[in-house]
């Protein structure tokens, strides 16, 4: 079939849109049907840019970053030393004193490495030693929560849902039926399509079937055609996208679910209609199914028919409930009140307290930690970092195993024993189990070594 720019028709110069920015998610999903300049490119500068520009904290808590970046996206916070702000900007949590010069933000104070300061201070009884290890460190980040109700969040949303809904039916060119969201996308003018899901229940159901910061997307039909697409966006809100009120005659799958993870991996469900999903799920839970193969020896031979894989059957009845409270349930909010903001911070502590220990997350912060050059590692009891704990007691683990190699499932067995937790599980860490991992640690005289050997291991695992 010939195709088509879906938001203007256009039959030539398309180009491969990322569903979601690219900088927001480390599982890709793509729609072939957008043209590069007036209808790709464009929505980066309109509204996309801005979202991933106030997320950058949020992507980084997370271990996302743009495939085509090297580095994490910025984001700035002010650290607190010895009773001194000083602002900077940072890449991830664990590079603040990579021997740059950091000034404070009243321009009284420069932090850096002894032999840079001593050199810039011209005079070596103005350079006041800190050791970083034993001094408090307080960090600040202002969680910009506005952008979650910006303009901009809603037409980056309803291009989310508009273009994945259109991936999934295999839609070319442009339709009438999504005159309204493809005006609000394009223009930021008209009707806004997007409501916010203001029942806490319904973020722990999410919360429970999915993993840490996934997002999750659902669509389904309402009983006279309108088309809404459900965005769990990082788990840190869920939005409603009305895509149409009346779906074009083509479009075919009508009940839609994918979860993306941010170690990449997706689970997926296409279905022409909640109805054909009940039916599938239904055939899933019957008894097997049995054939006749043949007769041997006057013994008839039944062998079982080729069963669907059923990897994703725990996942229908969540899908179905949810739906149903979707379809019957309009109490959404349109904006920021008392309890969409509860909601959100308490989903933001989820995500900042807890740590997915792949091993994307692990390499990051060897990376960030044990550079080429760094001083020997002691950990500091007076500032608190619960993330940092955890990835710091994982190396500590794998420097104390007696492998000499690792692969995945070494990474499993040495967690599993040492956290009594799986790789790629979240860990939510709180005062108590932060104390209790360092004093561990610490109780070892020669853990600064261990933790060296641990980090070279992660060095030299390859892919
Ligand atoms: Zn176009």
């Amino acid at each position: 079939m010939e195709s088509k720019c879906i938001y203007c028709g256009k039959d030539h110069s398309l180009s491969e849109s990322d569903i979601i920015p690219d900088a927001l998610t480390n599982a890709r999903i793509l729609n072939r049907n957008v043209c590069g300049i007036e209808h790709n490119n464009r929505f980066s500068d309109m509204f996309e840019s801005k979202v991933i520009d106030a997320l950058a904290f949020i992507t980084n808590e997370l271990d996302i970053k743009s495939s085509k970046g090297k580095k994490y996206a910025s984001y700035d916070a002010v650290i607190t030393v010895e009773g001194t702000d000083y602002n900077l900007k940072l890449h991830g949590d664990n590079e603040i004193f990579n021997g740059r010069v950091i000034k404070s933000s009243d321009n009284t104070h420069l932090i850096s490495s002894y032999d840079k300061t001593v050199k810039i201070a011209k005079d070596e009884s103005k350079v006041h030693p800190l050791d970083i290890n034993a001094i408090e460190i307080e960090k600040k980040i202002k969680i910009n929560n506005e952008i979650f109700f910006d303009s901009a969040m809603h037409r980056m949303l309803s291009k989310i849902a508009f273009e994945w809904y259109c991936s999934k039916n295999n839609i070319s060119g442009y339709y009438n039926e999504f005159k309204d969201i493809v005006d609000f996308i394009t223009t930021g003018n008209g009707t806004n399509p997007v409501s916010i899901i203001q029942e806490e229940e319904i973020y722990k159901m999410i919360d429970q079937q999915v993993n840490l910061g996934s997002h999750t997307l659902l669509a389904f039909e309402k009983g006279d055609g309108e088309i809404d697409v459900v965005i769990s966006l990082f788990g840190l809100l869920i939005y409603r996208v009305v895509v149409t009120k009346n779906k074009p005659s083509i479009c075919n799958n009508n009940f839609l679910y994918v979860e993306l993870r941010t170690d990449s991996l997706r689970k997926e469900l296409v279905h022409h209609s909640i109805e054909e999903a009940q039916q599938k799920f239904v055939e899933m839970l019957a008894p097997e199914k049995f054939m006749k193969a043949g007769v041997v020896n006057g013994v008839s031979i039944m062998v079982p028919k080729v069963m669907e894989p059923v990897s994703n059957v725990d996942l229908y009845p969540l899908l179905f409930n949810l739906t149903k409270y979707f379809i019957s349930v309009g109490k959404d909010a349109i904006g920021p009140n008392a309890k969409v903001n509860a909601l959100f911070l308490n989903q933001l502590k989820n995500i900042t307290q807890s740590s997915t220990l792949q091993k994307k997350s692990i390499k990051r912060f060897v990376n960030e930690t044990f550079y080429e050059g760094h001083e020997k590692i002691r950990l500091n009891t007076q500032s608190s970092n619960k993330k940092a704990t955890v990835l710091f007691y994982s190396i500590y683990l794998i420097g104390m195993s007696e492998e000499e190699r690792l692969d995945d499932k070494i990474l499993q067995e040495i967690l599993n024993e040492g956290l009594s937790c799986s790789a790629n599980a979240e860990v939510v860490v709180d005062d108590e189990m932060e104390k209790n991992l360092k004093s561990i640690m610490m109780a070892d005289e020669g853990y600064s070594d261990v933790l060296e050997k641990g980090a070279a291991k992660v060095i030299n695992w390859q892919n």
